[in-house]
């Protein structure tokens, strides 16, 4: 039988599961504290639970774990990437980024990612799996516990797309955000998407005050199909009707993500497009400098260019911001880390 993942329950499903232990109510808020706010690692740790229970607990539930594979510090930002091997012997990849405001931390919501865009090293060898909601939870747990700070932003925008494993996704944003848990305010969390039109409504309906990002990177279907295969099955029209749907239901203002490619999106004439899908929606433009993967012959657009693409758009009053590169000097981008590892790996066998 196949045991329950204890950190992926919400409260009411813990209290549940307790009370068919012969357990009363108070027991699962105790382990939820233990699991979500102290963020001990196992049933061990959780000393005001009997001996015997905490036995009991270890035969019945899965207690995930990550065990840290590798840390690799940037030495121009403090920026910190961590390698995590799951259970399974999969390994995901997140970031700790050190901001004025707080620290944040890139997530990754799936082992590897079969949406195909060609500037992406996390998609190279496809989908392995999804993580799961405690899976989710882990990266910022170990990360807390490994930097003694606490971590006040959450982006979803590591490996993986997170509305192709939309359930696992919002259970851990609720868990992530319940005040019985890290309490991480649901306006200092961002998902990421490469456009999956019918979850963006979905989630424009869950009552969340999250922000979404778009990745937009190209301004018609056209251009947008030859860097990301998921605009073969919805338009840019689509995405923009589903972008106005978000921030009608939720007063979320959209991020766009447009990562300037050499001479395949950065031109002015791609500017002026950006400005025209831009404006009616109100929205912010983050550009990001693409980060060139060695499997693919991408460039990035040179400085000057990103800045005269960055003016244009600023003088017509759009809000944006280059996207600062931080770890560039520890592979940066994504996917990068995890590819690096597993060809190590396939060397070493
Ligand atoms: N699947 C989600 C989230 C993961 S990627 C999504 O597509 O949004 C997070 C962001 O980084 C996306 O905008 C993605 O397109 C971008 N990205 C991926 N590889 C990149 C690279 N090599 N250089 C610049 N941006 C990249």
């Amino acid at each position: 039988m196949q045991k329950i993942d204890i950190k992926s329950l919400d409260l009411k499903e813990l209290t549940e599961v307790m009370s068919n232990m012969g357990q009363k109510a108070f027991r699962a808020k105790q382990m939820y504290d233990w699991m979500h706010v102290k963020l001990v690692p196992g049933f061990e740790d959780m000393t005001n639970l009997s001996k015997e229970f905490r036995e009991k607990c270890n035969e019945n539930f899965e207690y995930t774990t990550l065990e840290t594979v590798r840390v690799q510090e940037s030495k121009l930002d403090g920026t910190k990437k961590f390698l995590f091997a799951l259970r399974d012997g999969n390994v995901v990849e997140s970031v700790w980024m050190r901001y004025k405001h707080g620290n944040s931390v890139c997530i990754s919501s799936q082992v590897g990612c079969r949406m195909g865009c060609k500037f992406c090293a996390s998609t190279l060898d496809g989908l392995e799996r999804n993580l799961t909601p405690a899976e989710m939870l882990d990266q910022i747990y170990s990360i807390t516990r490994s930097t003694g700070e606490r971590v006040s932003n959450v982006v979803v925008m590591g490996t993986g797309e997170p509305m192709d494993n939309y359930d696992n996704l919002l259970k851990f944003l609720r868990l992530l955000t319940d005040e019985n848990g890290l309490n991480i305010s649901q306006r200092n969390v961002t998902v990421s998407t490469c456009g999956i039109v019918p979850r963006m409504r979905q989630l424009a309906d869950e009552h969340l005050q999250i922000t979404l990002a778009l990745s937009l990177h190209a301004t018609t279907d056209e251009k947008r199909r030859n860097i990301m295969p998921i605009a073969n099955s919805y338009s840019i029209d689509e995405l923009m009707d589903v972008c106005r749907y978000y921030f009608d239901r939720t007063g979320r203002r959209i991020t766009f993500e447009y990562s300037l490619v050499g001479g395949v999106n950065d031109t002015d004439e791609d500017a002026e497009e950006l400005i025209a899908l831009a404006k009616p929606l109100c929205c912010h433009i983050n550009l990001i400098p693409v980060n060139p993967i060695k499997e693919r012959d991408y460039v990035q657009s040179n400085a000057d260019r990103i800045q005269r693409f960055k003016n244009i758009l600023e003088k017509n009053k759009i809000n944006c911001t280059i996207r600062r590169e931080m770890g560039r000097d520890i592979d940066g981008a994504c996917g990068q880390l995890r590819r690096s590892y597993k060809l190590e790996e396939k060397g070493r066998a």
